[in-house]
């Protein structure tokens, strides 16, 4: 007998670092943002929101887990 064994994806939201392709200001993005958000230095939009998680326009520079 085969046990069913589901990874099932955790939906855990984290922070992402994003850098502005523009100018290069690294902000702190929160990947279900409900609003959307934009470069503090420039105004260049970074992340938008789409559905329940944010699509990340700038450039993703890594997680910051917790
Ligand atoms: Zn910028």
């Amino acid at each position: 007998m085969k046990r069913e064994n589901t990874l099932v994806p955790k939906p855990r939201s984290h922070f992402v670092s994003v850098q502005c392709n523009k100018c290069g200001e690294k902000t702190t993005v929160f990947t279900h943002t409900t609003t959307n958000i934009n470069c503090k230095a420039c105004g260049e939009p970074l992340a938008e929101r789409s559905g329940s998680k944010a699509k990340i326009l700038g450039k993703l520079l890594g997680t910051l887990d917790q």
